[in-house]
C-alpha cells in the first residue's frame, strides 16, 4: 500500500492528500460562510481511509455511528462505542461492557455536547476484531452544503492495493491467513474454495465479514 492516499474536494473537484486537504477544505467550505454545523475529520489508524464531513451540531452520536457503519463499517451488527479520556458513549450503556472506569452515557448524547470539551473522540466499532477511528473537529459554526444532517465533502480515494502475481490493481483479499493476500481477477483461481472479502474503499476492508457497500449519508 501507498503511504498516503488523495481525495476530491466535492465543493470546488480540486484533488490534495490528506494534510493538504485539511488546510484547503476550512478556505473552501469558509467561502459559503457562517451556519450551525461542525467541520469533522474522521480517520483510520493508518491515515489512509479518511473523510471530512460537515454535521449539524444538534445531531445525536446515534446518527454519527448510523452514518460510519454504512459508510464504512457494517459487518454483523457489532456493537461500537464513541469515547474520550473520560466518558464513553454506548448505545445501550451501563451494561457491563468495556467502561473501564469510564462514565457511560447514550449516544442520545448531542455531537456537540460530546465534543464541548473533547477536541477529539475516539470511535471504536466491533469489541472484538475493532476498527478504531479517531473524529477531529476542525472547525464549527461552518456552513451546510446541503440539507443532511451530515455531508461527505472528500473522502479519500482507494489506496493502491496491488496483485501478489502480477501487480495490478487488486479487487480480491483472500483472507484466511493472518495478513490479507490481494489478487486481481484473472490470477485468482478459487480451485481451493478459499475464503475472500472484496477490496473496498474502508479501513474495515478484509476484517471480519465486511464487503460493502459502502454508502454515504
Ligand atoms: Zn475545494
Ligand atoms: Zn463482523
Ligand atoms: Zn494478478
Amino acid at each position: 500500500m501507498r503511504l498516503t492516499t488523495r481525495g476530491q474536494c466535492r465543493l470546488c473537484g480540486q484533488t490534495f492528500n490528506k494534510a493538504q486537504m485539511t488546510r484547503h477544505i476550512k478556505s473552501c467550505l469558509a467561502k459559503r460562510g457562517l451556519g450551525s454545523n461542525m467541520l469533522l475529520l474522521v480517520q483510520d489508524r493508518s491515515g489512509l481511509f479518511w473523510v471530512y464531513v460537515t454535521a449539524d451540531a444538534s445531531i445525536a452520536l446515534l446518527s454519527v455511528d448510523w452514518a460510519l457503519r454504512n459508510l464504512w463499517l457494517e459487518c454483523c451488527g457489532h456493537m461500537s462505542a464513541f469515547s474520550d479520556i473520560s466518558v464513553m458513549y454506548l448505545e445501550h450503556p451501563e451494561s457491563g461492557l468495556p467502561g473501564m472506569g469510564s462514565t457511560e452515557l447514550g449516544m442520545d448524547v448531542s455531537l456537540k455536547k460530546a465534543m464541548q470539551s473533547a477536541e477529539t473522540l475516539k470511535y471504536e466499532y466491533d469489541f472484538g476484531s475493532t476498527t478504531q477511528l479517531t473524529i477531529r473537529r476542525l472547525a464549527e459554526n461552518v456552513s451546510p452544503v446541503n440539507d443532511e444532517n451530515l455531508a461527505v465533502l472528500a473522502r479519500n480515494d482507494l489506496p493502491q492495493i496491488n496483485c501478489l502475481v502480477c501487480e495490478k490493481p487488486a479487487t480480491i483479499l483472500m483472507v484466511e491467513d493472518w495478513e490479507p493476500e490481494p489478487y486481481c481477477e484473472a490470477c485468482w483461481s478459487d480451485s481451493d474454495e478459499r475464503m475472500t472479502l472484496p477490496v473496498i474503499n474502508s479501513p474495515r476492508m478484509g476484517v471480519c465479514g465486511y464487503d460493502g457497500p459502502s454508502v454515504e449519508p
